[in-house]
């Protein structure tokens, strides 16, 4: 198997269209993965969520990490991972038109709404309040493996 960097293009070509990914957050050393749809744009992932530990977490770290792989089989994958910062959309005027632009994203990926409201009616009678969110690219690598083609020893 070879394994060689993606460049910058070629991680953004794979996170626009995966659209799905790992969110890492951290708090008091412990971390905390779990599995989200986002919207990616140059610089930037947004994502939407209920009240939660992630989004407890984050606001109180925001530092986190996204993983977004695309598995063909054990010698041919790729892997993006994302270094960024949190940073919530409040419900205000002042993020008024990124929430929308958010949602407006966000809303070409199927189920994404239903996951998320199912997920936080597991836990509370009243309906969640949406929350929408941005992370701030800082760091972006990639690793594309391919099957090595040189004659295999016999
Ligand atoms: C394919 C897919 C896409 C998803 N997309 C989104 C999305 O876009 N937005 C979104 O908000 N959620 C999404 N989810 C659900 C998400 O992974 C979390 O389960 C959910 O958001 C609740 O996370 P929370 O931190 O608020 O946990 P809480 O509801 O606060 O959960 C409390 C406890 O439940 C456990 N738990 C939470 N989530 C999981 C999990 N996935 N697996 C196992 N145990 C868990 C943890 O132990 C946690 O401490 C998606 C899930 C899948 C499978």
């Amino acid at each position: 198997m070879l394994v060689r960097d993606m460049n910058k293009n070629e991680c953004r070509d794979l996170l626009e269209r995966l659209g799905f990914g790992r969110l890492a957050c951290a708090r008091q050393d412990q971390p905390y993965v779990v599995p989200i749809y986002f919207a990616y744009e140059p610089d930037h992932l947004f994502g939407f969520s209920t009240d939660g530990q992630k989004i407890e977490w984050m606001r109180d770290n925001p530092r986190v990490c996204v993983e977004a792989d695309e598995i063909v089989s054990e010698d041919c994958w790729t892997s993006v991972l994302v270094l960024g910062r949190y940073e919530e959309l409040p419900d205000t005027p002042k993020y008024g038109a990124l929430r929308l632009h958010a949602r407006s994203l966000l809303e070409k990926r199927s189920l994404w709404w239903r996951l998320a409201i199912a997920s936080s009616q597991t836990r509370q009678a009243v309906r969640p309040l949406p929350i929408f969110y941005c992370i701030h690219i800082e760091e972006m690598t990639g690793h594309r493996a391919f099957p090595d083609e040189s004659p295999q020893p016999r």
